[in-house]
């Protein structure tokens, strides 16, 4: 069976792909019903659930080219439904919502097809709820589930779904990918996809927005910057302040264009008077808003915490003196500094403390504590 042109857009995950079409090849009408995708964020866990529900739902299977394939990539399809949470766990109510529509009939295709992207942010509750309805699915509906590994879902679950395994793409295939779809310079395409550790979604945002570039040689070089405790709370404060604006540039645009929305829907404009119901509604999209300007900081500085340990790393590789190429190829000045004033075992001691924080930090831990206790242990020791 050729690869449907669907897949075209999975950046470098042959065995995936063909371990797919392999199951459809052999199930033919009868698929299995529950599936996962692992793999690293970035690794196009949700792409490819969608390259497959089109593989699964389009006449010709998956050409890229008719309605059904185009449907599914701009999110109206009728039948393949996303939960995608904009909070920092999904919430009992939105898989509750989201299992009730997993109960109805395809409405124009031959499956109904439910994704969740990051169901590892589901408690063991939430989970439980889910686990009922992927042991008996309706005939025609298929579970889709994306994680970052089959640890973070309970063995329950694990034991129900066929697991598909991503990889991390490779630096020079994002870089490939900048240059063939979006038009990027070859050397802007490399420096992003090597920054972004192979992170497509990051690499593309670095790679066209030069305000998203300057945010991260800036945490970088806030944390260069750490010699004392004053310092160090200097640096936590600048971190905490990036990772908010990266986090609100990302969500300001598409706050704005759900309010137009919205009162275009509801027949006003902005400085009309509203009536109660328009009200509701309105303060509803608000605080939805709200939740997701919250997580949107989170993922701000969970990105500065991929970032820093990307630094540590490339110290790390030239204390080795390994052949390995560097993450941060606009650093390397600093990257050897750092390299000679400390050692190999104070950058293990600096990835692992970053580690420790971004876990922490997954567990609603109090942000600010966490930032500042961090760039304390990254201080450099003065040296003798
Ligand atoms: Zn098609």
């Amino acid at each position: 069976m050729p690869s449907p042109k669907v897949f075209s857009d999975v950046v470098s995950q042959p065995e995936a792909v063909s371990e797919l079409l392999r199951s459809m090849e052999q199930s033919k009408s009868d698929i299995h019903h529950a599936w996962l995708f692992t793999g690293p964020p970035g690794s196009g866990r949700s792409q490819i659930a969608l390259a497959f529900a089109a593989a699964l739902l389009c006449l010709d299977s998956g050409c890229s080219n008719c309605n059904i394939c185009e449907m599914i990539r701009v999110g109206n399809h009728p039948d393949v439904l996303v939960l995608n949470t904009e909070r920092v766990q999904i919430s009992i109510d939105e898989v509750t919502e989201f299992i009730e529509k997993s109960i109805h009939m395809p409405a124009i295709g031959k499956y109904r097809i439910m994704i969740i992207e990051d169901a590892d942010r589901m408690t063991e509750r939430t989970s439980n709820l889910l686990l009922k309805s992927l042991e008996e699915p309706p005939r025609g509906t298929i579970w889709m589930l994306c994680a970052p590994s089959e640890a973070d879902l309970i063995p329950t679950i694990r034991s129900r779904v066929r697991r598909i395994q991503l990889k991390v793409p490779t630096v020079e295939s994002v870089a490939q990918l900048l240059v063939d779809k979006y038009g990027i310079g070859l050397d802007l395409a490399q420096q992003s996809a090597a920054q972004a550790q192979s992170h497509v979604g990051m690499a593309r945002r670095l790679a066209s927005n030069a305000g998203a570039r300057d945010r991260r040689t800036q945490a970088l070089q806030a944390v260069l910057g750490i010699t004392d405790i004053p310092s160090a709370m200097k640096s936590a404060e600048v971190l905490s302040k990036l990772a908010e604006s990266d986090g609100a540039q990302l969500t300001s645009e598409q706050d704005e264009f759900e309010r137009k929305e919205l009162l275009s829907r509801l027949g006003v404009s902005e400085d009309s008077k509203l009536n109660p119901s328009s009200r509701s509604q309105l303060k509803k999209l608000e605080d939805s808003q709200k939740r997701r300007a919250t997580r949107s900081k989170r993922d701000g500085l969970d990105r500065i915490l991929v970032d820093l340990m990307g630094l540590y790393r490339d110290v790390l590789t030239v204390q080795l003196a390994a052949r390995e190429p560097l993450i941060n190829v606009d650093l390397v000045a600093e990257v050897q500094k750092l390299a000679q004033e400390t050692t190999q075992a104070q950058s293990i001691h600096s990835i692992e403390q970053i580690e420790k924080v971004r876990y922490r930090m997954e567990r609603n831990v109090r942000e600010e504590l966490l930032l500042f206790s961090l760039t304390v242990s990254l201080r450099r020791k003065a040296s003798k």
